[in-house]
């Protein structure tokens, strides 16, 4: 494959092609019972669940579901934060035949319900804060049952102290669940079933695993329609990335929610296909994350650019030995240079940057970590994976260097958007998908993001990728954070605005900024207005949402 050149110089660990296992995705989480049953899978709040325990409770969990009705291929909606609960849930469903759709617990009612009538979810488990949500809108959708986990019962620690706080915290609000024929109680129903299981068979490369909701460019979202398959190879090609890792040697500080599909797969799958120790953390604070690494001797930690920004900004960081951290991979946004450079230094381990979507299962390309690592890139197609950038207008490869829209085409890419033939006709072309990025490849085979193709900002008849005025604005001294997005102009179309939050204690004005990007940026792409801001919005992730602050840009507009 050509775009592999550069990896026929590349370790022979990582060879440009594997077979990967054709189980369902669930047979990791059976392997790792077997072959290190005492070893520790969750370490939660100071309580440790080991694999054994895991696999037991994923299997009465699954034994659960039977007795409530599901079948192979039902829809099991899980809408929980990062817990054991989320774990045993996720793999108890697909032990099950269940296909699992992710919802974030954060959802307003008109979320939950679109995603609970679009995937025609039969049972539902969340939390029960959540549950007041899910009650209001039940009616309309077609579960048939809800389990409510309560705060305190965290199995398997019921004397979890944290929980109560949490509860406090809860907005105030008090939740009355009463439980009858569909509604239960999750612990209860889970204890109470056998852990003495048949086997469902899967046939991996065509049943599905999963129904991840990804926000659509227009509209509702979409259902990204993934098989056991496509997990399985994504979380496989990982490890082949990462092949310094050790078997059943490694601690994962999961940080990435479990209902994203990034952290689904780098954090959750890796770690148990890995069998390693999944160290969760419910909230990222960087104070409590940099004293968890230090004390759990955590070696990866899969990540967004903002966690590692947080992280190497905090005046703490000098204070913690962070030295057992072999590898890190950043990815869902761009990782300014400066944050890598500076994790790296500030660690002595690895931060390379990758790229996927939701779609792909999600990861697509990455650098190589310990050979060859461009900054600013996305690195390399991942094995078996091919990249290619396609030309806007003709729709053919284009040259090195030359940007077209960054297209993906191997094991880990989608079956399509579930009862949505439109959409899915619209991404693929071949068997190319076509992801809406804008990108290039350079003469050693690595590809560059330079932005979203709607995120471009078309200012006096120039295309201007923000990615690349924030790429400026981070190399300077006072900046935290920036986020860039196009605003009308009367003359221009649209002209460029900068919003930034500056580090603690710094100052800067617009004429500084101004300043510093004339000295870096063609005139066109120079912010012509600054905004300084506390904090810049982002998604669950840490992903700025540049589309709220194009949002609130265009309300202001229309208030003028
Ligand atoms: P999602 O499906 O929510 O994971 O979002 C996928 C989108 O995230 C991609 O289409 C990209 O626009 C963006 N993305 C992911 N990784 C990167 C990266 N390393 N650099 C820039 N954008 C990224």
């Amino acid at each position: 494959k050509e775009s592999h050149a550069w990896l026929n110089s590349y370790p022979a660990e990582v060879a440009p092609s594997y077979p990967y296992s054709e189980t369902g995705l669930h047979e990791f989480l059976k392997q790792a019972a077997e072959e290190y049953p005492e070893k520790t899978a969750i370490h939660f709040k100071g309580k440790d669940l080991t694999y054994q325990e895991l696999f037991d409770y994923s299997l009465r969990f699954a034994n659960a579901l039977k007795t409530l009705g599901v079948e192979k291929g039902d829809r099991v909606a899980v809408m929980l934060a990062n817990t054991p609960q989320s774990v045993i849930c996720y793999y108890g469903a697909l032990f099950a035949g269940g296909v699992v759709v992710q919802m974030n617990p954060l959802f307003v009612e008109r979320e939950i319900e679109q995603q609970l009538i679009d995937s025609d979810a039969k049972v539902l488990v969340c939390l029960d804060m959540v549950f007041p949500r899910v009650q209001k809108i039940r009616q309309n959708t077609s579960l048939e049952h809800v389990l409510v986990t309560g705060i305190k019962d965290f199995l398997p620690f019921p004397k979890n102290k944290i929980y109560p706080l949490i509860q406090k915290k809860n907005m105030g609000i008090k939740v009355e669940v009463t439980y009858d024929s569909e509604t239960h109680n999750w612990k209860r129903i889970v204890e109470n079933a056998s852990k003495k299981f048949e086997e469902v068979a899967i046939d991996s490369k065509k049943d599905l695993a999963l129904i991840q909701y990804t926000g659509g460019t227009t509209g509702a979202p979409k259902g990204v329609m993934l098989t056991h398959y496509n997990l399985v190879v994504n979380a496989e090609q990982c490890i082949r990335w990462m092949y310094k890792t050790e078997r059943g040697g490694e601690r994962i500080l999961a940080a990435l929610p479990f209902f994203h599909v990034y952290g689904m797969t780098t954090a959750m799958n890796l770690g148990i296909l890995n069998i390693a120790e999944l160290v969760i953390v419910p909230k990222f604070d960087p104070k409590e994350v940099l004293k968890t690494i230090e004390k759990k001797k955590i070696t990866m930690f899969p990540g967004a650019p903002t966690m590692y920004i947080g992280l190497t900004n905090h005046p703490d960081i000098e204070k913690h030995d962070l030295s057992s951290i072999k590898a890190c991979l950043s990815g869902a946004a761009p990782l300014p240079r400066e944050v890598q450079l500076s994790f790296e230094e500030k660690t002595g381990g690895k931060l390379v940057e990758g790229y996927g979507l939701t779609e792909t299962s999600p990861v697509a390309s990455a650098n190589p970590i310990w050979e060859m690592n461009k900054n600013g890139s996305i690195g390399l197609p991942w094995p078996d994976t091919e990249m290619a950038a396609l030309d806007q207008e003709t729709g053919e490869i284009a040259g090195i260097n030359e940007v077209g829209e960054l297209a993906v085409r191997g094991p880990q890419v989608m079956q399509g958007y579930w009862k949505n033939e439109e959409e899915t006709n619209a991404v693929f072309s071949g068997d190319w998908f076509k992801t809406g990025d804008m990108g290039y490849q350079d003469e050693d085979g690595f590809f560059y993001i330079v932005d979203r193709k709607k995120d471009m900002i078309i200012a006096g008849g120039f295309n201007i990728y923000p990615r690349e005025v924030e790429e400026v604005l981070y190399e300077h001294e006072a900046i935290l954070e920036a986020a860039v997005v196009g605003v009308p102009h009367p003359y221009r179309g649209e002209t460029v605005k900068a919003f930034v939050v500056l580090k603690e204690g710094k100052e800067a004005s617009s004429e500084d900024l101004e300043t510093f990007c004339r000295s870096k940026l063609a005139a066109y792409k120079i912010p012509r207005i600054f905004e300084q801001r506390e904090e810049l919005p982002k998604t669950f992730v840490g992903k700025v949402l540049r589309r709220a602050l194009v949002e609130e840009e265009m309300e202001k507009n229309e208030a003028d």
